[in-house]
């Protein structure tokens, strides 16, 4: 495993294991037991996706000691404020069956984030957060934070795929010191994207998955991956991706896929700002 290093001193596996869209309880557990038994230590979860209570069962039944995991839990929008994310940071806390988690953002960059990152400091400062970040930040919203806080976030997880590459938030991210961390690193299928043929073509000259491929591309530019599935053998697929190399050319050829547009949504668009907001009513 390739790790990270973050800007607080602590680390992160390049790659890890992620359980959005699996709400369901025995699913998602086994599929975390399954991840683990692949190699996968780092599981990215979130309060929003209903399953940190399976996350955690599958790391206690796995029988592997706790510190040897990376667990990255979110705070969601319902929860941001003060001291609801006081509260939230418990609720997750014991909903994973930890005293501490490795990694923790704040989801969404709207309502009161200022008030939440106050609240996540001071659960750093209590050894219950190793590292804090923030996910689906633009530019401007992370700068926003860093000038008005103390502790800088220490990671962005963003989309970010072959197709929506995010070169100048990678750029910006970079020169803070913060680490890019890609959503639906597959586009959640996409675009016909297990069936690019750009990628299928670079796959074919190193016997690798189109899957594979796209997630080389990313952890060769240093962008931390957490793909998802619930079927084993694609799970050690995700993981198989440590022993080849992409070329210059094999580069040049994915950056040129780059669209610069999200396939799913602008967190900019005031109509998405407006539908997020009936989540929290
Ligand atoms: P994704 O990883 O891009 O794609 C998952 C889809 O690809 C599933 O349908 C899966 O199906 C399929 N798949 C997985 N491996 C495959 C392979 N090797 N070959 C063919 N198909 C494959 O999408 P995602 O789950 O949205 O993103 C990954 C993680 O990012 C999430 O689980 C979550 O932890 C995080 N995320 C965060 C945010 C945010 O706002 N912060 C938003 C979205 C996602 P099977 O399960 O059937 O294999």
């Amino acid at each position: 495993m390739k790790y990270i290093p973050l800007n607080n001193g602590t680390e992160m596996p390049v790659l890890g294991f992620g359980v959005y869209q699996i709400p369901d309880h025995d699913t998602c557990k086994e599929s975390v037991l399954k991840a683990i038994k692949a190699g996968y230590r780092s599981i990215d979860t979130a309060s929003a996706y209903q399953n940190e209570v399976a996350v955690g069962a599958a790391i206690k039944e796995s029988g592997i000691p706790r510190e040897e995991f990376f667990i990255t839990t979110k705070l969601w929008i319902a929860d941001n404020g003060y001291e609801n994310t006081q509260k939230a940071i418990e609720t997750s806390l014991t909903k994973l069956g930890t005293s501490y988690v490795d990694l923790y953002l704040i989801h969404q960059p709207y309502g009161d984030v200022h008030g939440s990152w106050r609240a996540m400091e001071e659960a750093y400062e209590a050894g219950k957060l190793k590292a804090l970040g923030v996910s689906n930040f633009h530019p401007d919203r992370v700068m926003d934070l860093i000038v008005n806080n103390t502790i800088k976030p220490a990671v962005n997880q963003i989309e970010t795929h072959v197709f929506y590459q995010r070169k100048e938030d990678h750029q910006f991210l970079k020169e803070e010191d913060i680490v890019h961390e890609s959503w639906a690193p597959y586009a959640e299928g996409k675009n016909d994207f297990f069936t690019n043929e750009v990628l299928q073509a670079i796959g074919n000259k190193y016997q690798k998955s189109v899957a594979q491929v796209a997630l080389r591309f990313m952890i060769e530019k240093n962008i931390v991956v957490i793909p998802k599935s619930v079927n084993e053998d694609r799970i050690k697929e995700n993981f198989d991706v440590f022993d080849f190399e992409l070329s210059a050319d094999d580069i040049q050829q994915i950056e040129a896929l780059d669209t610069n547009k999200s396939l799913f949504f602008s967190h900019r668009d005031p109509e998405i700002i407006k539908w997020f907001s009936t989540m929290i009513e």
